[in-house]
């Protein structure tokens, strides 16, 4: 069941109804019986939750891009070059040693 947010047009109030998607809009306003306006997710712009969920996430997932690109310690100040990390620490010469 979708909650359905609305602002009165006189005194402003603004409250939430919970109600099927079948059933009438509300009309009145429950505090001084006014007329109410249904706001519509997205429509008006007043009631906008939660935004920059995706902004954050598109932020992160990009940022881990960068981290990447950046991670070969390398003493070059070419940070574009597609380096690639040798593996290192399973070279068989340490492995002789006990
Ligand atoms: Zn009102």
């Amino acid at each position: 069941m979708p909650t359905y947010d609305y602002c009165c047009l006189t005194c402003g109030h603004q409250f939430e109804n919970f109600q099927p998607m079948t059933s009438k809009p509300l009309k009145k306003c429950p505090k001084c019986g006014k007329k109410v306006e249904r706001l519509i997710g997205g429509g008006a712009g007043i009631v906008f939750k939660g935004s920059g969920f995706y902004q954050t996430d598109y932020r992160s997932s990009n940022y881990k891009e960068g981290a990447k690109k950046e991670s070969p310690p390398k003493g070059d100040s070419k940070p574009d070059t597609p380096v690639k990390k040798p593996d290192s620490g399973t070279s068989p010469k340490k492995e002789n040693k006990k």
